[in-house]
């Protein structure tokens, strides 16, 4: 399963990967390398429901205190670790 055309702008979508920030209480995480389906024309990025469940679970691993960030790396994560 896989998104075909970018709901925005009808761009075609090209395999990558991409990084995201997110918030979880109050504090900003960028998750690295994630694998993507993004758009050609303006950029945005598809995640097939696989990918969004391990987005998912890293915050609530994180929001329950089990992962801790990676220090050197300056507070960043990939989803090796859902
Ligand atoms: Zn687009």
């Amino acid at each position: 399963m896989k998104p075909e055309k970018c709901s925005l702008c009808k761009g075609k979508l090209r395999r990558g990967v991409t990084d995201i920030v997110v918030e979880v209480e109050g504090r900003i995480i960028s998750i690295k390398e994630i694998p993507a389906y993004i758009c050609d024309e303006c950029g945005e990025a598809y995640f097939t429901p696989e990918i969004s469940r391990k987005i998912d679970n890293i915050m609530k691993k994180f929001h329950e205190s089990k992962l801790s960030l990676h220090p050197i790396e300056a507070g960043e994560l990939t989803l090796a670790e859902a």
